[in-house]
């Protein structure tokens, strides 16, 4: 008889688990509280257009090799638009503009940072690249601007160049930032050639990308997977999780239980191994121009409180007239609550200073997610576990798990992975 496995939340890191362990040939089912899985990949109606809206630009860089993976697996590779080389666009205030490519020559060129900037920061990612793990591990306690600052940068560099990249990957800035969280991902991305620094970036609507083929992928091996069913809490007999308490009072039972939600929801379901990480917002504005702005996909907004943003109507191959920018504000501790049109008029005129097109703003909308993600402060590596409990058929996934990433789309994947293994390993063992 195949043994039967609960996975519990439906966004990458539940998908993750799942598909490995119908992969290993546990008969799966995955439980979901919202209507469709994704979890943080979401996107939602947009009733002016009858489309849907992503809730925050998702970009996943080359490095993020097991979510390519996963995306390959459930057959979606294609809806992710990759760079077939580097290129990525620094618009300064008045217009002017840098590439910074795969050549050595784009950043001897790169006019947002002085010379002797350029050599400091060339200089320390060659360093970076080095690194080995034990030593980026010792970098835990340290803030990321302290760290950056020993290996020789300063405060212009940070600000013009290092935050740019380790904003939206850690959601925090370098001042507020674990330096080991950063050097990993500096590492991973930009200290083994710049190759594996391309952008890819999903062609939307995030919230169908994932869920329906992960769905589909589990029907076909046997599992199943149930929308808008809710964990309230785990039951345990014997030394061991003999089910999942779920809303209504229903309790559902299977031979071992992933529990892939969020670290806050995980408070309430099973306090024991929730962790005391905080939560940082990202900020999303979507406005929608009467015509073209820019050609590019997207490109960065030098000296600007919004580092990154997104020509959707070109991403999303929308042929509708006009064009639609999507502004992306990581650690937006300090946006979060203030009003959208405010937000939109300061976005627009970002947009008016930077380019000549006389487009007139048309709509807009702004998405908030509050809890975005685990706050990635200097000291979180000890407070995160790993896919182990100490009961013996009880494992743990998310983005915020032990996985040496901040929270990203990779960390999810590869903490499913690493419950679905751990839980086969248990299994074989008794
Ligand atoms: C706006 C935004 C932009 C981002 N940009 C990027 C980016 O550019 N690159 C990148 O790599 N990452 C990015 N991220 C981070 C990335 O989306 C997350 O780290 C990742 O998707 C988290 O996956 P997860 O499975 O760990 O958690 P989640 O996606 O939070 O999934 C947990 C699931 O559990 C469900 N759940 C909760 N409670 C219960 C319960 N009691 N019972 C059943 N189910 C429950 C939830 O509904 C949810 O579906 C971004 C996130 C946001 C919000």
């Amino acid at each position: 008889m195949p043994k039967t496995a609960l996975v519990a939340g439906g966004g990458l890191a539940g998908i993750a688990a799942a598909c490995a362990l119908a992969d290993a040939g546990w008969i799966v089912r995955l439980v979901e509280a919202r209507r469709r899985l994704g979890g943080m990949v979401a996107s939602f109606p947009d009733r002016t257009s009858g489309g849907e809206v992503d809730n925050g630009e998702h970009i996943a860089i080359e490095a993020c090799t097991e979510l390519y993976d996963l995306a390959a697996k459930l057959g979606v590779a294609d809806r992710i638009r990759r760079q077939a080389s580097l290129c990525i666009p620094f618009i300064g205030p008045d217009g002017s503009r840098s590439n910074l490519t795969e050549s050595a020559i784009s950043f001897l060129m790169f006019r947002f940072l002085s010379l002797a900037d350029r050599w400091r920061v060339a200089r320390a990612i060659r360093r970076i690249g080095k690194m080995t793990d034990a030593e980026i591990s010792h970098l835990d306690s340290i803030p990321c601007a302290a760290w950056l600052e020993d290996l020789g940068q300063t405060p212009a560099s940070i600000a013009r160049f290092w935050d740019y990249f380790i904003c939206p990957a850690l959601n925090e800035p370098a001042e507020r930032a674990s330096a080991a969280l950063a050097a990993r991902v500096l590492r991973d991305a930009m200290g083994r050639g710049p190759r594996l620094a391309r952008f890819g970036l999903f062609k939307a609507p995030l919230g169908t990308v994932f869920g329906d083929p992960a769905a589909a992928y589990i029907a076909l091996r046997g599992g199943s997977v149930q929308p808008l069913a809710t964990v309230k809490k785990v039951a345990i007999a014997g030394g061991a999780v003999k089910g999942l308490e779920m809303a209504g009072g229903r309790l559902e039972k299977a031979d071992a239980f992933v529990l892939a939600l969020p670290h806050a929801e995980l408070a309430d379901v099973f306090p024991e191994s929730a962790p005391p990480l905080g939560h940082s917002p990202i900020l999303n504005a979507h406005l929608w121009y009467d015509r073209p702005v820019t050609d590019l996909d997207f490109f960065a907004m030098v000296d600007s409180r919004v580092h990154w943003v997104f020509n959707r109507s070109k991403l999303s191959e929308d042929r509708a007239p006009g064009q639609h920018l999507s502004f992306s504000v990581s650690a937006a501790h300090d946006w979060a609550h203030r009003p959208a049109a405010e937000i939109a008029s300061d976005c627009d005129a970002e947009i008016k200073r930077r380019f000549t097109a006389p487009a007139v703003l048309v709509r807009f909308l702004v998405s908030r997610e509050h809890r975005a993600t685990f706050t990635s402060a200097p000291g979180t590596a000890p407070l995160r576990p790993g896919p182990k409990t100490r009961y013996p058929n009880l494992f743990l996934a998310g983005a915020w798990t032990d996985t040496g990433l901040p929270a990203t789309m990779e960390g999810a994947v590869r903490s499913g992975r690493a419950a679905a293994s751990a839980l086969a390993a248990s299994a074989s063992a008794t």
